[in-house]
C-alpha cells in the first residue's frame, strides 16, 4: 500500500508491459521503488495501462483471452502444477472486470 506524494491519495499498481509502478487518480506516478518516474503519454493512452486491485496485483495481465463470462478482453494470468511434476503447467485466467476465473482449454 501507498499514498500519493502529492495529494496523499491511495496509490494503485499499474501494469505496462513488463514495468509496474504506482498511479494515483491524480495522475502522479511513481516507481515501485519509490523514485519519481515519467512515463510519457500514460495519460493521453490510458488503455496500455492496467489498473489492478488488491490481492492480483503481481498477477501479470493478457489480453488475448477474453472472458467467456462478460467478453472483457483482458485477464489475469498464473501458471500451476496441477500434479507433482508428471504434468504441464495449466494456465489459470481471472478476467480483470468481473472476477470470473477460469481455465485455459489447451
Ligand atoms: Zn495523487
Ligand atoms: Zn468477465
Amino acid at each position: 500500500m501507498k499514498f500519493c506524494s502529492k495529494c496523499n491519495g491511495l496509490m494503485r499498481i499499474a501494469v505496462q508491459g513488463k514495468d509496474r509502478f504506482w498511479v494515483c487518480s491524480c495522475g502522479n506516478q511513481e516507481a515501485l521503488s519509490g523514485e519519481s518516474v515519467t512515463l510519457k503519454e500514460t495519460v493521453a493512452k490510458p488503455k496500455e495501462v492496467e489498473v489492478v486491485d488488491g490481492d492480483v496485483n503481481n498477477l501479470p495481465i493478457t489480453d488475448d483471452e477474453p472472458c467467456p463470462k462478460c467478453e472483457n478482453k483482458t485477464a489475469y494470468y498464473w501458471l500451476q502444477q496441477m500434479r507433482a511434476g508428471d504434468e504441464a503447467e495449466t494456465k489459470f485466467l481471472q478476467c480483470t472486470k468481473c472476477k470470473h476465473t477460469w481455465r485455459e482449454n489447451t
